[in-house]
């Protein structure tokens, strides 16, 4: 399953820097992922939910935010941007396109606890 190896990096290098920062509680997690990606955000944070259970992020809010896949057109010219996730010009609907981007991953933001003691 995709999202299950996904989501299993993005527990794994929070694990990683929860490690190297000392952190042990993760309160929020907010992942960015390309339209052409196809993720399923609501099946990467029951997965979430599940594996990060015993880990600082037990509990944490996981959410994914799908970002728009942007296009340069080789029959048109344009560069455009779509929800759309397939690569298909839509001005023209030529699918003779350049990926300028929509394959990102990445963790965008985590909210932590930081003990001041
Ligand atoms: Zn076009």
């Amino acid at each position: 399953m995709y999202e299950f190896s996904l989501t299993d990096s993005v527990n794994n290098t929070i694990q990683d820097l929860c490690r190297q920062a000392g952190w042990t509680k993760v309160r929020r997690v907010m992942v960015k992922a390309g339209g052409l990606r196809k993720l399923n955000p609501e099946l990467m944070a029951f997965i979430f939910a599940a594996i990060a259970q015993g880990t600082p992020a037990e509990g944490a809010v996981f959410s994914v935010m799908i970002m728009p896949v942007t296009l340069l057109c080789f029959s048109c010219g344009k560069v455009s941007s779509t929800d759309e996730p397939e690569k298909v010009c839509p001005l023209c609907g030529s699918s003779n396109v350049y990926v300028l981007s929509g394959n990102e991953f990445s963790i965008e933001a985590l909210e932590v606890e930081i003990n001041h003691d």
